[in-house]
């Protein structure tokens, strides 16, 4: 697949956001063909070097650019020549999803056997163990403490990892 197909991708975008953050994302954004400098980005980019180094240095850590190093023979300074390795982003991002569901079961684990009480003045939300050793009042402010319902947070929760699963071809987990 081209980069550029590649790039119009929402979940992509949002891939390499979450990686490079704002500040480096005009450079994920725009891998060009072959090897390129990170002075040339730079430059092209109107960004500071340092900004294209972090950008460029976090893309390297994960796989999806990889550089080599040329010694100018007068000068003696080194050039680090870039190249962009975006044919690794669907592995990678198949990789973050399987972590994702993994994240997700393990928390709606957690939901699902936990019961929580919550302190509707400070928005705190307490297990039910800690809630009873407060004697069911805010340890913050005083007020009572009240059961709290986490169906919607469990139910989409459930949406969305049946939802990854289905992306991923991951199998239902037998129900015990
Ligand atoms: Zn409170």
């Amino acid at each position: 697949m081209a980069f550029e197909e590649l790039l119009e991708d929402p979940v992509i975008q949002k891939y390499l956001h979450e990686l490079v953050g704002p500040t480096g994302m005009p450079v994920a954004a725009a891998p060009p063909d072959g090897e390129v400098t990170d002075e040339e980005l730079a430059e092209e980019l109107g960004m500071e070097l340092n900004d294209v180094r972090r950008a460029l240095f976090i893309l390297y850590e994960n796989d999806l650019a990889s550089y080599r190093r040329l010694r100018d023979e007068d000068s003696g300074w080194l050039t680090y020549l870039w190249t962009f390795e975006y044919e690794n982003i669907p592995e990678r991002l198949e990789e973050e999803m399987h972590r994702l569901l993994d994240a997700l079961t393990e928390r709606e684990d957690y939901e699902r056997n936990n019961e929580f009480y919550l302190c509707e003045q400070d928005s705190i939300r307490f297990e039910f163990g800690e809630a009873m050793e407060f004697g069911f009042q805010c340890p913050n402010c005083g007020a009572e403490l009240n059961s709290m319902s986490n169906e919607r947070l469990v139910d989409a929760m459930e949406h969305r990892i049946a939802e990854l699963r289905e992306e991923l071809r991951v199998p239902e987990e037998a129900e015990a």
